[in-house]
């Protein structure tokens, strides 16, 4: 199974629960972007991207309900 995760960037606000609970490892807090609240958000690199199996325990980890799983 493979997923794809997107993240509502401005609503993050980088406690890293989701990076915490992924069983993959591939969600980090983006260094190179700062949201509208002043966190650098959560994000999936793309070349992480298909190593997510769709899991769903990120989404169902964030405090905000900010994340969104598709699964293929
Ligand atoms: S759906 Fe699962 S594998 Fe994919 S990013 Fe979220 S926790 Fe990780
Ligand atoms: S759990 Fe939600 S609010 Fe926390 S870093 Fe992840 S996406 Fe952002």
């Amino acid at each position: 199974m493979a997923g794809k995760v997107t993240f509502d960037r401005d609503r993050c606000k980088g406690c890293e629960l989701c990076a915490l609970v992924c069983p993959k490892h591939i969600i980090v807090m983006d260094a190179d972007a700062t949201n509208r609240k002043g966190y650098h958000p959560a994000t999936v690199r793309d070349e992480d991207a298909e190593k997510c199996t769709g899991c769903a325990s990120c989404a169902k980890m964030c405090p905000d309900s900010i994340i969104t799983v598709e699964r293929s």
